[in-house]
């Protein structure tokens, strides 16, 4: 399984398409690519090979867009399907997340969700995750970056993700628990990928995620670490990868 993500000045899709197939190594069932082109969020996802969806995706949605991620996903809740597959949106349809990993006691998290009202799609313990970002979002008045960090603060199991908010489309907000994380920095761009092949033709410098560590990656801005659990700073040290 692995994930990629993109923000910046070039076409997403290319970069996105050509990451996944490169972490393809890392086993899957099933991809997906969400793409935001400046007004729409478009979304194409499969079970099967990064081949499928790319054949699926070109033939039904529009590849534009500077701002998008993908992602392969080896099942852990749900079965292999097209429905099941990531990305996964919340119910407004704003919040886009993918996920590798597992959460744990999704379970209780939904069954309070469905209390709340939001209903699911997918059988995923990644849904859970998204609806209750936005849920902290829309009921704690949080940002996206802080409505991230309290809901992962309410989660036990492992993670990555990559979340974007199609209303404010010049953020990712990733973090790392278990799942690998490598966020790649280029010039006014951003790269972010399960390890560094999908970005390393584009830039040399790279910043590891550690366990329980976010970052909000914004565009024309230092990206900003901070621990997860008691919110404090972190310096980010960043990498020269060996080309
Ligand atoms: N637990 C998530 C799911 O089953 C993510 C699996 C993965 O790591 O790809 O959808």
């Amino acid at each position: 399984c692995g994930i990629v993500g993109y923000i910046g000045h070039r076409e997403a899709y290319p970069i996105i398409l050509k990451g996944l197939k490169r972490l393809e190594y890392r086993g899957y069932d099933s991809a997906g690519i969400a793409l935001y082109d400046g007004k729409d969020l478009n979304m194409c996802k499969t079970k099967g090979k990064v081949a499928d969806l790319q054949e699926l995706l070109e033939s039904e949605i529009s590849t534009n867009g500077k701002l998008g991620i993908g992602h392969t996903r080896w099942a852990t809740h749900g079965v292999p399907n097209d429905v099941n597959s990531h990305p996964h949106y919340s119910n407004s349809g704003n919040l886009a997340i993918i996920h590798n990993g597992i959460i744990e006691n999704y379970d209780a998290l939904k069954k309070e969700l469905i209390k709340r009202g939001y209903t699911f799609k997918s059988d995923t313990d990644t849904e859970v995750l998204i609806n209750l970002i936005e849920d902290v979002m829309i009921n704690q008045h949080a940002k996206l970056g802080k409505a991230v960090q309290i809901a992962l603060n309410q989660v036990v199991g492992a993670y990555a993700i990559a979340v974007f908010d199609k209303t404010k489309p010049n953020e990712i907000v990733v973090a790392k628990l278990g799942s690998p994380l490598a966020i790649g920095i280029g010039e006014d761009e951003y790269f972010i990928a399960s390890d560094a092949s999908p970005f390393i033709e584009f830039t040399d410098n790279a910043i590891y995620l550690e366990d329980e560590e976010m970052a909000i990656i914004r565009l024309n801005k230092d990206i900003k670490i901070r621990k997860i659990k008691d919110d404090s700073l972190v310096n980010p040290y960043i990498q020269k990868l060996q080309l």
